[in-house]
């Protein structure tokens, strides 16, 4: 089915004549109405394997056209990007291998590196590129309705070429990203799944931890949690709605550097506790001194609001930390 897109914002040429997206989720649908904000691509074919997704992708005007198969959305794109959650990232790939137009790019958005780069790299015919990406810009809310175009407007996408990656195929997805609105940088995998155990992953780990805590407590009320959740706790329970799915792909395929990084939370907390239990006032007030030069350090970097209650009362929620 076809559906006429409006393109508002730049004209700039088209960095791929066909794009294809599959798994319509908040990240695909941000990238295609970016896409279609800023004409990235010529033409946007979508596809999920839910059949109530892709009527709402055509009812919404996501892509020109939703396909029925992933096979065919694929056929004759430049640009294919996987937009399913971690552990369904190998399947995709078989299942589209077969269907690549030779000299097209593959690339996913996915929150780990290396384990999809294991799964997916495998069935990337010869003649086809494989440049794995993640974009660190995420809510959490899940979806085709969930997308916005702003989404990844000044934040990072890395790139993070497999081995063997062609340059030319790198150079320009990067142009591509940076069509949609962001800044790119290339890592290796391993280093990315560190850093993203360390700035996501394991804080996600937390946040779910403390909701579950406060739910587990008989003494607190569930009125009581929610009537008087103050705004740390409430932070928490943003970031602690996000998907299920998606969030049990990233732990289970990034488990060494969340474990690792876990480890280190682990002995930190002790740390803290021990202060507290010794009245170590000094120990706590340096902690939280260094650490509120990390926050100021966010916001000069443009990547948070300094606005009270973090932009609460304006129009939009603030973005959560990203996967
Ligand atoms: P989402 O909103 O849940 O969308 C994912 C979509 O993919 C769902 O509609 C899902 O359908 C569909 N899907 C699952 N398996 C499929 C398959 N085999 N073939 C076709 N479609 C399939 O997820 P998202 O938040 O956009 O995340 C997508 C990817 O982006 C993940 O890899 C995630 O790690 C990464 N990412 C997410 C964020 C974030 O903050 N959300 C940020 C950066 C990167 P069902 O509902 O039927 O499963």
């Amino acid at each position: 089915m076809t559906t006429d897109v409006t393109t508002p914002g730049a004209a700039a040429a088209p960095v791929y004549p066909k794009l294809a997206l599959i798994g319509l989720g908040l990240i695909a649908s941000s990238i295609a109405w970016a896409t279609q904000r800023g004409q990235v691509a010529g033409e946007i074919i979508g596809y999920d394997r839910d059949p109530g997704v892709r009527e709402t992708a055509r009812r919404i005007g996501l892509c020109h056209t939703v396909a029925d198969t992933a096979a065919e959305a694929v056929a004759d794109a430049d640009l294919v990007i996987f937009c399913v959650p971690v552990g369904a990232m190998g399947a995709v790939a078989e299942e589209i291998g077969g269907a690549l137009k030779p000299g097209a790019t593959v690339s996913d958005v996915g929150s780990v590196k290396k384990s999809v780069i294991d799964a997916v790299g495998p069935h990337i015919p010869e003649g086809v590129h494989f440049v794995p990406a993640h974009p660190l810009a995420g809510t959490e809310h899940s979806g085709p309705e969930a997308g916005f175009a702003e989404l990844f407007d000044n934040r990072w996408c890395l790139i993070v070429p497999s081995d063997g990656s062609d340059a030319e195929a790198i150079t320009t997805l990067r142009r591509f990203w940076e069509g949609l609105g962001a800044n790119v940088n290339e890592m290796d995998a391993e280093h990315h799944d560190l850093v993203l155990a360390v700035t996501s992953h394991t804080p996600h780990l937390i946040a779910y931890t403390m909701v579950g805590v406060a739910d587990d407590l008989r003494r607190v009320t569930d009125s009581e949690v929610i009537k008087y959740s103050a705004a740390g706790f409430r932070d928490f329970t943003r970031i602690a709605a996000s998907d299920p799915t998606m969030w049990r792909d990233v732990f289970l395929s990034n488990k060494e550097a969340t474990l690792s990084i876990l480890q280190r939370f682990t002995e930190e907390l002790f740390r803290l506790q021990r202060a507290i239990r010794r009245d170590d006032g000094d120990l706590l007030f340096d902690y939280f001194t260094r650490t509120r030069a990390i926050r100021r350090g966010i916001i000069e970097a443009g990547q948070d609001t300094a606005a009270p209650d973090f932009g609460r009362g304006g129009p939009r929620q603030p973005k959560a930390p990203d996967a």
